[in-house]
């Protein structure tokens, strides 16, 4: 099929971008990297009037370390972000699922911002966003707000973005001292969309559990390490909470066993990462 015509729009400040996103309203929708939105365009699923092409607009190509924020402006692409030298150190976690994200020709086009405004459940970036406790900036011609992920994300491909908003950055907080981290994810081929995706930040104190691909958003839980020994129920109490679904992809029963097995060992890998400072 072939999308409905539509007015293409390239911007390249930021207040272009805005000005246009308050007039057009409901009938504009931003094209980043394109490589969800051509394919809802070409289902007819998103029938825009205008199309605001934002993957030229320099001002929004960055990544840069703020205090405790990793700063991602919304025309970096997550092969930008895959590539950027000190990925491995400011965000282990990020490092490790990046490369999960299909195959290199999207992560060339797609961008960091573009995938978390998408909103998939399956998707890693989202997810990472949602366990690190991470933040989502949105301007409109009229202001300017900060969103929590869990805020933000409202459901499958549903967030608090107003029509007249786009993501202009997102903040991953930097990896902290003495803590590890890991990514997992079964899909049924490399490169496909997770059937079950697991994020894990584990500090001295307690760990951080996100699970994707299950649920309609990234659902995050935290469970103090003095607990450990109880993690196995934990897992399974967790994996009926999400109230899987049996779709052409899985069935409900083998995604909560995945819940149950991949997020086991994502913990395990994540709490060996931590790390103690010498006394
Ligand atoms: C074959 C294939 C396999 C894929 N596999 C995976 C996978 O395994 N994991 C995964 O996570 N993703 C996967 N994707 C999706 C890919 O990661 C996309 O790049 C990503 O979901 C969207 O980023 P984009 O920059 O292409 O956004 P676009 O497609 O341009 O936009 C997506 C949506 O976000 C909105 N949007 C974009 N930028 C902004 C902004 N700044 N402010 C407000 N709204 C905005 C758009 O209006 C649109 O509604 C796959 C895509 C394809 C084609």
């Amino acid at each position: 099929m072939k999308p409905l015509a539509f007015e293409y729009k390239r911007v390249e400040f930021t207040t272009q971008a805005l000005e246009w996103l308050q007039e057009a309203g409901e009938n504009a929708r931003i094209l980043a990297g394109g490589q969800s939105l051509v394919i809802l365009l070409n289902m007819r699923l998103a029938q825009p009037t205008y199309l605001l092409d934002i993957s030229h607009c320099q001002e929004l190509n960055y990544i840069r370390q703020d205090k405790n924020m990793l700063c991602i402006g919304a025309s970096t692409t997550q092969a930008q972000l895959q590539y950027w030298s000190d990925l491995s150190v400011v965000s282990p976690l990020l490092a490790e699922a990046i490369p999960f994200i299909s195959h290199y020709q999207i992560r060339n086009r797609g961008t960091v911002v573009g995938s978390i405004a998408h909103a998939d459940p399956s998707a890693e970036l989202p997810l990472c966003l949602a366990t690190l406790g991470g933040q989502v900036v949105l301007h409109s011609r009229k202001g300017s707000r900060e969103l929590h992920a869990a805020d933000f994300q409202q459901g499958m491909l549903t967030t608090a973005k107003k029509n007249n908003e786009m993501v202009t950055e997102v903040r991953f907080p930097v990896a902290k001292e003495g803590h590890g981290y890991a990514f997992d994810e079964f899909a049924l081929r490399r490169g496909d969309f997770a059937i079950v995706a697991c994020a894990v930040e584990a500090g001295p104190e307690y760990i951080c559990l996100g699970v994707g691909g299950v649920a309609d958003k990234p659902v995050v839980v935290q469970w103090p390490r003095s607990q450990q020994a109880l993690f196995s129920q934990y897992l399974n109490d967790l994996a009926w909470a999400l109230q899987a679904q049996d779709d052409q992809h899985a069935s409900a029963a083998y995604r909560r066993h995945l819940v149950r097995v991949l997020g086991q060992k994502t913990i395990e890998t994540a709490i060996s990462r931590c790390s103690r400072k010498e006394g």
